[in-house]
């Protein structure tokens, strides 16, 4: 049996848009890649009647419901209530629920208080999901052929409960007994237009495909599904062959690496070295390389170099070509690249300068423009123009990810 699954999110910082439903999304991306199918997603504020026709259409339509939020001990948290009403039991002091409550204070030298009670109060005849992240305790009960899970709001305490309980559940209630694999694909380069063209046709039987837009990157949920977990497995990386060979070197990972660890992977692999001179991404490129543990072994140097000045005096870059070309220009950023290079001794160099915005703009070198300069003995000293769009902080973002990749193409023979 396939289960039908509903996710509840409950508060009114989620309908107003001040809180964003981080429970929902994350449980969406952790069952799909586990192969389940979300069917329906509720959202409602902190208004009893609200929640209880939600638990009410749920029933009707889905095999297991995850509901989130409004278990704490505040008048807005009236999700118990409204559970007990649904089901037609009144709520009781649940003893598990005391003791686990108490458990957890005890630990923290502290004791049970009239408001911790409060939500040790449960529908009768619940069974009690024991909250080790958080004083809240969720609780599960059946009605009309669906099980809910009832689970706290805060997004560490949900993530846990559900890992601990929910989807171990949600396995064994799967029958068929399909098998799932699954796997992120994660693209840099391509608008995910140009992606979706570049796999038009690439469907087949037991594989789902779905797109995310993770600015500036392109990421791709492939799951697969088979009698054996070895056919799903062999189906997986089937897919995963083809997407490739068609996307080329725009895939950057598979493995759920970020861009900075794929570049520090090949780095590492290569036994090469890297600095980085950076103008308009004011150290980004060296905040994201440095992220990552081990990058020591080869980062050598970053050099945030903002002004013409210390363009000329730290990097060495000719005064005159500053002058006649303007800092933003492939010259600058070739010599900057190789300024680093020779600075710090490192295999590679990178140089990256240009207009961030929102001001300082003009007709030939509008707000976007952007050049990344490379020097390496692979790849001699190079550099390349782009013009991005998006506000100040999109552009260094997706300046310092070109940067990446312009490194990691050195490795792939394509520089
Ligand atoms: P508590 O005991 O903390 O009151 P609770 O189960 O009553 O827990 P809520 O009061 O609904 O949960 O929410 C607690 C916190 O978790 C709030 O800061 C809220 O913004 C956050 N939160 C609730 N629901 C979500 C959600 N769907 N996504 C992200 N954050 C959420
Ligand atoms: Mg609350």
């Amino acid at each position: 049996m396939c289960v039908r699954i509903e996710i509840i999110t409950t508060g009114d910082e989620l309908m107003s848009g001040l809180t964003q439903d981080s429970n929902f999304s994350w449980s969406g991306d952790v069952l799909t890649s586990r192969g389940f199918t979300v069917e329906f997603h509720t959202t409602v504020g902190d208004y009893r009647d609200d929640i209880s026709s939600a638990l009410v259409v749920a029933s009707e339509r889905a095999d297991a419901v995850i509901v989130s939020g409004g278990l704490g001990p505040t008048p807005d948290d009236l999700t118990a209530e409204v559970a007990a009403e649904f089901s037609g039991v009144p709520l009781e002091l649940n003893m598990r629920a005391v003791s686990s409550i108490e458990e957890r204070l005890s630990k923290r030298g502290r004791v049970l208080t009239d408001i911790n009670r409060k939500q040790a109060f449960l529908p009768r005849g619940s069974r009690v999901l024991v909250n080790h992240w958080g004083t809240a305790p969720g609780f599960s009960i059946e009605k009309g052929g669906a099980v809910f899970y009832f689970l706290p709001g805060v997004p560490k305490e949900f993530r846990a409960m559900m890992d601990e309980y929910v989807l171990p559940e949600l396995e064994r209630k799967r029958t068929g007994r399909k098998k799932v694999r699954s796997m992120l694909i994660k693209t840099f380069g391509l608008p995910e237009s140009e992606v979706a063209v570049r796999l038009e046709g690439i469907e087949r039987e037991g594989i789902r495909l779905g797109y995310r837009a993770h600015f500036p990157e392109v990421h791709l949920r492939v799951t697969a599904s088979g009698d054996t977990g070895e056919e799903a497995g062999k189906l997986i990386e089937g897919f995963a062959g083809d997407v490739r060979s068609r996307l080329g070197s725009y895939v950057f990972s598979t493995e759920g690496e970020t861009m900075e660890e794929a570049a520090g992977m090949l780095l590492r692999r290569h036994g090469m070295t890297l600095a980085a001179a950076e103008s308009c991404t004011g150290g980004l490129i060296a905040h994201r390389i440095t992220n990552v543990p081990g990058s020591s072994d080869y980062f050598l140097e970053g050099v945030i170099s903002y002004s013409n000045e210390s363009k000329e005096k730290i990097l060495g870059v000719p005064r005159d070509m500053l002058i006649e070309y303007g800092a933003v220009s492939a010259p600058v950023v070739e010599a900057m690249a190789s300024g680093v290079r020779r600075l710090s001794d490192a295999d590679i160099g990178v140089g990256v300068s240009g207009i961030a915005g929102p001001g300082g703009g003009t007709p030939e070198k509008p707000v976007g423009t952007v050049f990344i300069g490379m020097d390496s003995d692979k790849g001699g000293v190079r550099s390349e123009k782009f013009l991005f769009h998006g506000t100040r902080e999109e552009i260094k973002l997706v300046t310092s990810s070109h940067a990446l990749s312009f490194i990691m193409q050195i490795f792939l023979n394509k520089v």
